[in-house]
Formats: C-alpha cells, sequence, structure tokens
C-alpha cells in the first residue's frame, strides 16, 4: 500500500469525524422482514413509522404474486435500455395504464416509465431545460430535483417556500424564452401542499411549464388515488407531472405524466431514459396489480384508514415546546431544533421499540432537525396512539 492512498484514507477518516461530532453522521440499519409496520431489525422487533409505504402494499400478497408471475413470464432482467431492445410488453402496458389513470387531469396524456423517481426528475429537468431557460424553483424542494436543476443547463432562480408573489415576480422580470417552474407537490420533510392552483394559473399566464413532484402525493391524494393533481381538481397542457412507485404503489420506480408531445420529447431527449437499461419488466407487470388496488375499492378503503390516523395524530399530537408542522398527509414531522437532541429522542424511542427516524441538515435547514414520523394504513390507531404517548413523554425529560 503506497503512503499516498493512507493519507487518502486518512483524510476522510477526519472527515467522519467531524460529521460524528457534530451528530450528523448517518448509520444504515438492517431490516430483516418485509416493510410492514412491525420489523424485525438487527435482529429486535420493532414498530417502524419510517417508511413512504403509505398504503401498506409494499408486501401485498396480490403485488408479490404478480412480481412472480411477471419473472415467469418475462424473465429476470430486461437487457438492454429502453430505444434498444430493453422496452418489453410489461413496460408498454404498464405505460398505457398509467396514461389512461392520469388521462383525467392532463391533456392528451402520454406516460414514460422509469427506474426511480431521482431519475426520473433529473430526465424531466435535462429535456426541458437548456440555456435558454429560466427554472423556478421552490426552496423546499427534493434533493432530485436540486440535482436535476444544476444538470440543466437553466438559470436557476430559487423562490421561497410557498411564496407565489415571489414566484409572480421572478416570473415577470424573465426575459427568457422557456420558462420551467418546478416544485414538489407534498413537501417530504414538512408534509404540508404547495401552492399549486395558484401556481398552475401563473405558470398559464406566463406560457411556463409546471413540473410538480407528486412522490408523496400519488397513490394517497385524490378519490382514485390520483394524486395531487386529482386531490385539487387540476387540469393543464402545462403540468409536467411526476408520480413515484416505490412509495405508496409499494413497488419501485417512477413515472412522467404529461402531454404526448412533452413525452415524445422526453424519450428523444432525456439522458436518465436514454441511457440506462431498463428495468426488470417483472417490475412493470407487479405495478399493473397495484395500480388496480390503489384504483379500486381496496384502495380507497386504504386511503380512508390512513385518513382517520392522521387526524387522531393531528388531535393528539400536541406538544408544548417541540412543534408539529400543519400537515394533512402522511408525512408528520415533529420539530426538536438541536441536532444531538433530535439523535437522542430518537434513540429513546427506538430503545422502546419505536422506529422513528431523526432527519438532520443537511436534509433539512439548520436548527429544525426533526423526526419524521409517517403514517401507513397499515399502521393500526392503537400504534399510533402508542407513539404519541412515548413523543409526549419524552418532550419532559428532552424539551
Ligand atoms: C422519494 C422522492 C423522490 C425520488 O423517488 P425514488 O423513486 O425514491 O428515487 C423524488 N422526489 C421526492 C419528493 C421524493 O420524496
Amino acid at each position: 500500500m503506497s503512503s499516498n492512498s493512507s493519507k487518502l484514507i486518512a483524510e476522510l477518516d477526519a472527515r467522519i469525524a467531524e460529521l460524528d461530532a457534530q451528530s450528523l453522521r448517518r448509520r444504515l440499519r438492517v431490516s430483516e422482514s418485509p416493510c410492514a409496520p412491525h420489523v424485525q431489525v438487527d435482529g429486535r422487533p420493532m414498530l417502524a413509522f419510517c417508511s413512504n409505504d403509505y398504503l401498506g402494499l409494499a408486501a401485498h400478497p396480490r403485488i408479490i404474486a404478480a412480481l412472480q408471475e411477471g419473472a415467469a413470464l418475462y424473465g429476470a432482467g430486461s437487457g438492454a435500455s429502453h430505444l434498444i431492445s430493453g422496452h418489453s410488453r410489461a413496460h408498454a402496458l404498464l405505460e398505457e395504464r398509467l396514461a389512461a389513470f392520469m388521462a383525467p387531469q392532463i391533456e392528451q396524456a402520454r406516460a414514460l416509465y422509469f427506474s426511480t423517481g431521482y431519475m426520473a426528475n433529473l430526465a424531466i429537468l435535462g429535456a426541458f431545460g437548456g440555456t435558454d431557460v429560466d427554472l423556478f424553483s421552490e426552496e423546499l424542494n427534493h434533493a432530485s430535483l436540486i440535482d436535476g436543476a444544476r444538470l440543466s443547463r437553466a438559470q436557476v432562480k430559487v423562490y421561497a417556500h410557498g411564496d407565489v408573489g415571489q414566484l409572480a415576480t421572478l416570473l415577470s422580470e424573465s426575459k427568457a424564452s422557456k420558462k420551467l417552474v418546478v416544485t414538489d407537490s407534498v413537501f417530504s420533510m414538512d408534509g404540508d401542499l404547495a401552492p399549486l392552483q395558484a401556481l398552475l394559473a401563473l405558470c398559464e399566464r406566463h406560457d411556463a411549464w409546471l413540473v410538480v413532484d407528486d412522490a408523496h402525493g400519488f397513490g394517497v391524494l385524490g378519490a382514485h388515488g390520483r394524486g395531487v393533481l386529482e386531490h385539487l381538481d387540476l387540469r393543464s397542457p402545462n403540468l409536467i407531472y411526476m408520480g413515484t412507485l416505490g412509495k405508496a404503489a409499494g413497488v419501485s420506480g417512477a413515472f412522467v405524466a404529461a402531454h404526448a408531445s412533452a413525452i415524445e420529447w422526453m424519450v428523444q431527449r432525456a439522458r436518465p431514459y436514454i441511457y440506462t437499461t431498463a428495468s426488470p419488466p417483472a417490475i412493470a407487470h407487479a405495478l399493473q396489480t397495484s395500480l388496480d388496488i390503489i384504483e379500486g375499492p381496496e384502495g380507497m378503503a386504504r386511503r380512508a384508514q390512513l385518513q382517520t390516523l392522521i387526524a387522531h395524530w393531528r388531535e393528539s399530537m400536541r406538544p408544548q415546546q417541540w412543534q408539529v408542522i400543519a400537515s394533512d398527509t402522511a408525512i408528520q414531522p415533529v420539530v426538536i431544533g438541536d441536532n444531538a437532541k433530535a439523535m437522542k429522542v430518537a434513540a429513546a424511542l427506538y430503545e422502546q421499540g419505536l422506529w422513528v427516524p431523526a432527519i438532520r441538515p443537511p436534509t433539512v435547514p439548520a436548527g429544525t432537525a426533526r423526526l419524521r414520523v409517517t403514517l401507513s394504513a397499515a399502521h393500526e390507531k392503537a400504534d399510533v396512539a402508542k407513539l404519541i404517548g412515548a413523543i409526549l413523554e419524552l418532550e419532559r425529560t428532552y424539551a
């Protein structure tokens, strides 16, 4: 081993030690059972409030069976990228199904399936970016949108959280020939909703695209689970909608739904679509069953159960010092503030068998470290009551 490489390692180790000292070091925990409220973690039984499996579909027997059936029908791997030979009948059927599902919200809807939401966001912003584009980005957007904005080569202008007035000013001042407004629908660390009606009205007035990342809304919001667009009754050719399929849909991947011409442009230009191997067709096959469930009576019952749990949380979770953020979604943060304190509280909960992640900077702004509680239709009311009791008790010790 050369002394050069050990110098490199020593430098990294020093940086990692620095993270440790600031309570910013992240650690992997090994989950040993299917995703569900009751899981085995590092050998211990835990009640989890961490996952984005909002409808409890990740281990649904019908979806597991569909995944097995998909493997039997299509094999394990796709073998190539979509534009070479990897675009299977399963992918095509899923895209047709997603386009039909989203058709009430998007004119001349077509859908494109991606391996992950992260890639879908890079793909949208890459395909619709360019040096002649002004990109208006909401300050609390997900990291994948921030990275996509960097890759887009557009002029990026950040507007404050929910500040429609500031966005209106920025749009009026813009001299760019093409404009793109980019926002999360449900903010992933806060759980609140973007003012999408107002944003869409502005975009229509300024001939701007509105990119909506509905990672936490698809499947959960709207009577049929079509997400935030159905929830707010929005429909427009200016919309570029991104929904993920690894959260409420319980499997993996994501899709973009937009006007057929916008999707055709992405097929031609979106690098994260073109230069990657298509995901296993069995996943696309399983997702069709997931959509059957989301759209049907079982999906409706699961959304109703989730709403019941959210209402229970909002009524009963009334801390004295710590803050809850007004959220009607499955994401229910408890803001503690200090990094070390948030870590201690999460560790104390973990000791009691309650698994809740502490979220620290840079994922959230400095001074707003928090517990990020996520509720799922698979939780029972008693599970939620137990967590509320434990957090309020710990507040008396740590606040
Ligand atoms: C999870 C998430 C993504 C990324 O989706 P993946 O399918 O997990 O890659 C994108 N945007 C938001 C807001 C998310 O929460």
